[in-house]
């Protein structure tokens, strides 16, 4: 028997979301409720894998399998395709596994034609709606099927309201409405060649394989890879009868949820417009009213849809994102799903329903995605500054959290200045998915139109970006780039400050402040805590950093890369001095200037980590970075060096590398001048011992860190330098502190020998970048130029800079660690490279067992709850 690829709503449940899609699961699952759900079917996200398996082609078995559905369709809502009687319209939705809102496509009222809206029209009495109906079938076709634009129909709609003399579409009349479809079809054939098709069938085909085309459309595929969704899972297609909210006053759509979403109150939450079809709410075009206002425009319809929304709630046990018609006084859900909302919407939620006892403390941790976090923890507006400003205007408080930057207009303009490192703000009249790579670069989202569940709103939100929406005070002008607000123009380039938890508008640059972790916060946080079996350090190289992560939750540093050390300009002479040394005696004079410098640094470090431990890692600079360049500043080298231009010059040009990342950098320094490594680990014991005097209950073990070994003789000849000094250093002072060596295992052949290697390493660190740099053979700074078309032709799906590539570098991980505990079972685990604070990095590095994960400050309470996640997904 062939494999199923249809499924009735009656058939499903919520618990298919693999093969149903989040909508079509739902779908089921409220029909299975016994809740107003028009009935329909699903086809499966396997179809869609098959559709792109088989070239793109729906193939015979899955449309006979379609065919025979919409017969059954047929008779359970008792009205037919194309039926001068009773005749059925669908819509034809997307539906993936994880909702991705506004990236796919819909189109709704298929199984119009000529006949049809005529039957329409004279049954119901309301030729307008017919009417209505069928000019927003062939607009909505032509664009998402045929790839028609849309603005041919627009120009044509806005053509229709200058000859009628009117401004809203609600004003044309049925017979302009008529006109324009026979125009939109003249429109249609002109730019396909082709009649518009009238036979529903042949529509419903043309509308599943544009659903299953739109999975791959480049939207869809930027919010993929920013959501970890993987392009193998396909979305599902439901197709459902039409409920009409256009049909009169009597009628309407609207969106809710039964928390708010932006701060997680429990109370219902939502937008609704009567006389409207649901395009009309999310697209902004007209301003919706507030869901309670429903209350007294039907009450009836009202109280029946609150009775639903607690029934939702319970049944789910999480907030519901819910979508709905009235159609002539009659309520339809079309959808529920758990709702997409703010990170600290989220805390709030997680927490109310613990206290409401709907949910337990793990339920609550896992119900949090990790990486909205990173929205609580980006600057706030310093209270002071913010006092002193005046808002120009006020709108939506559409996405929370606090924005200051330049002016840009365009999506493209805000990825382009972002990527110069300006900080930006978006300011559109309103925006559209194709927008998304803008939105992501800027600082903060501004709209001229649009409500709640505007496109902006609901992308911000789930991006964890600032958004302000719908200030219609302002006065656009696109075209010069520049806007009218308060009696002002603003120009692009012109500083402008956004709340999106107040909705306030400020033309000027307020400048912001951290932020904090207390309350709902603190109390997720305890719990990831609790059941965590990850430690999470920081990687760190300077005291602000490190009191940063520590009051993030970090226990210990995991890296402290000691060549940022010297980036400062008063520091940074030394260390070239260094570099550029011919002979020994001058290196050791460089490096006994650097010896206080990097002694104080890490008394500091030890201070600000408060007796948790640090992995210090050795000198790893890549010479080009350090090597001066400016003609200034090989004077002042020659002077310090006492040495003219010239041989500065040539000893520069002696240190010229042609792969400066494969290059002299890393152990390979302390190889050829041991006293660099003589020198740190005075430091490093210094400033233990002293640090130590000064706290005597804490527990100071050093750790020293030997990067870039690849071979484990070159490990212990460092190692040897190190232990000489150490053990000389703690003589003098005469104690008796225990101190660790260990290494990165960041170059394949560390991993391949990694049994060899522990014999002499106390500990490893995965440093993941360099790791992942010479598994794939990609420059970790050229990569970013090419892995886009890597991207686009599906090769690669992720950046395996930003998310740990399981299959080959993670390969090398996790028989690193099984060889390095064959050799010594109690050897310390741990990560270092960016993949550290990535959630499904940090659910590898649990699997495959390292002791701690170690990331930047503002991702370590990203990595706690990761951690947490991991530990009870076990
Ligand atoms: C690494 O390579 O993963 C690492 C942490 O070291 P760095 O980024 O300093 O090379
Ligand atoms: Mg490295």
């Amino acid at each position: 028997m062939s494999k199923k690829f249809v499924y009735l709503f009656s058939e499903g449940n919520g618990k298919m979301r693999e093969l149903l899609g989040g909508k079509g699961a739902n779908l089921a699952e409220m029909t299975n409720l016994g809740l107003p759900v028009p009935q329909g079917f699903t086809i499966t996200t396997e179809a869609c894998t098959q559709y792109y398996e088989d070239g793109e082609k729906i193939n015979d078995d899955i449309q006979a399998q379609i065919m025979e559905y919409i017969g059954k369709m047929e008779e359970i809502v008792g009205k037919k395709f194309g039926d001068l009687e009773n005749p059925l319209l669908v819509s034809v939705r997307s539906g993936a596994r994880a909702s991705m809102p506004g990236m796919m496509d819909t189109i709704l009222n298929l199984g119009l034609n000529e006949e049809v809206v005529e039957v329409m029209a004279k049954k119901s009495g309301n030729p307008r709606w017919a009417y209505d109906c069928y000019r927003r079938f062939i607009q909505m076709y032509s664009d998402v099927v045929m790839e028609v634009g849309k603005k041919y129909f627009e120009e044509l709609i806005d053509a229709m309201k200058e000859k009628k003399g009117v401004t809203m579409d609600t004003e044309l009349t049925a017979d302009d409405l008529k006109e324009l479809a026979e125009q939109f079809k003249a429109e249609y054939k002109e730019k396909i060649g082709q009649d518009f098709p009238s036979d529903p069938k042949e529509q419903l085909m043309g509308a599943v394989k544009a659903v299953f085309r739109s999975w791959d459309n480049p939207r869809a595929n930027v919010y993929r890879r920013m959501n970890d969704i993987p392009y193998s899972w396909g979305t599902a297609v439901n197709v459902q009868m039409m409920a009409f909210g256009n049909m009169g006053e009597t009628s309407g759509t609207g969106v809710a949820f039964t928390r708010n979403p932006a701060t997680g109150e429990k109370k219902l939450f939502g937008e609704f417009l009567m006389n409207a079809q649901g395009e009309d709410v999310v697209a902004g075009v007209r301003t919706p009213q507030t869901i309670d206002q429903l209350a007294e425009v039907m009450p009836d319809c009202y109280n029946q849809f609150v009775e639903i929304c607690h029934t939702l709630e319970n049944h789910y046990r999480d907030m519901q994102d819910m979508e709905f018609t009235i159609e002539d006084k009659k309520l339809y859900m079309l959808q529920t799903r758990n709702g997409k909302r703010t990170a600290a919407a989220a805390l709030k939620i997680a927490c109310d329903l613990v206290d409401e006892g709907m949910i337990s403390e793990k339920e609550a941790v896992l119900m949090i995605d990790p990486r909205t976090l990173d929205s609580l923890l980006h600057p706030q507006f310093d209270a002071a500054a913010l006092k002193k400003a005046a808002p120009i205007a006020s709108a939506l408080a559409a996405s929370p959290g606090a924005a200051c930057g330049k002016i840009v207009f365009t999506a493209d303009d805000a990825k382009e200045w972002a990527e110069k490192g300006e900080k930006v703000v978006l300011v559109r009249l309103e925006t559209s998915p194709e927008d998304i790579e803008g939105m992501v670069a800027a600082q903060g989202i501004l709209t001229v139109r649009g409500g709640m569940t505007s496109h902006a709103a609901v992308v911000a939100r789930g991006m964890g970006t600032c958004c302000v929406s719908g200030c219609g005070e302002i006065k656009m002008d696109e075209e010069n780039k520049q806007f009218e607000l308060g009696g002002k123009v603003y120009h692009e380039g012109d500083y402008i400050s956004l709340d999106g938890s107040t909705g306030a508008i400020y033309g000027e640059a307020i400048p912001t402040v951290e932020a904090s972790i207390s309350g709902e916060f603190g109390r997720i946080m305890a719990w990831a805590d609790k059941y965590r079996a990850l430690k999470v350090r920081t990687n760190a190289d300077n005291p602000r950093d490190a009191k940063q992560a520590r009051s993030f939750g970090a226990e210990g540093i995991g890296l402290c890369r000691t060549e940022h050390m010297f980036f400062e300009a008063d520091r940074i002479p030394a260390i070239r001095e260094m570099i550029c040394s011919d002979t020994v005696e001058q290196r050791e004079k460089a490096l006994a200037k650097l010896l206080p410098m990097q002694q104080g640094d890490f008394e500091a470090m030890y201070e600000a980590m408060e007796g948790n431990p640090i992995t210090i890692r050795f000198l790893d600079p890549p010479l080009h970075e350090f090597v001066p360049t400016d003609e200034a500043d090989i004077e002042l080298l020659a002077k310090d060096m006492n040495k003219s231009v010239a041989d500065i010059k040539a000893i520069i040009s002696s240190l010229h590398e042609f792969n400066p990342m494969m290059g002299h950098r890393g152990c390979r320094l302390a190889v050829t001048y041991p006293e660099i490594a003589a020198m740190q680990t005075r430091a490093v014991m210094q400033a233990a011992l002293a640090v130590k005097a000064k706290h005597p209950d804490w527990d100071m073990v050093p750790e020293i860190m030997i990067p870039l070994v690849g071979e484990v003789k070159e490990l212990a000849y460092v190692k040897s330098v190190v232990v000489e000094t150490a053990d000389a250093v703690l003589a003098e002072a005469g104690s008796d502190m225990q101190y660790k060596v260990g290494t990165m295992i960041e170059i394949p052949r560390a991993a391949l020998t990694a049994d060899e290697i522990a014999k002499e390493a106390e500990f490893f660190s995965f440093g993941t970048n360099d790791l992942t740099q010479m598994t794939f053979g990609f420059s970790r700074d050229d990569a970013g130029k090419f892995l886009d078309a890597y991207y686009d032709k599906k090769i690669y799906e992720n950046d395996p800079f930003a998310k740990l590539d399981q299959v080959g570098v993670g390969k090398l991980v996790k028989m690193a660690a099984e060889l390095g505990r064959s050799t010594r079972p109690d050897l310390k685990l741990g990560i270092c490279g960016e993949h550290g604070g990535d959630p499904s990095s940090v659910e590898f590095c649990h699997k495959v067992g390292l002791n701690y994960v170690s990331c930047s400050p503002f991702r370590v309470p990203i990595a706690r709850l990761a951690a947490a996640q991991a530990a009870l997904k076990d």
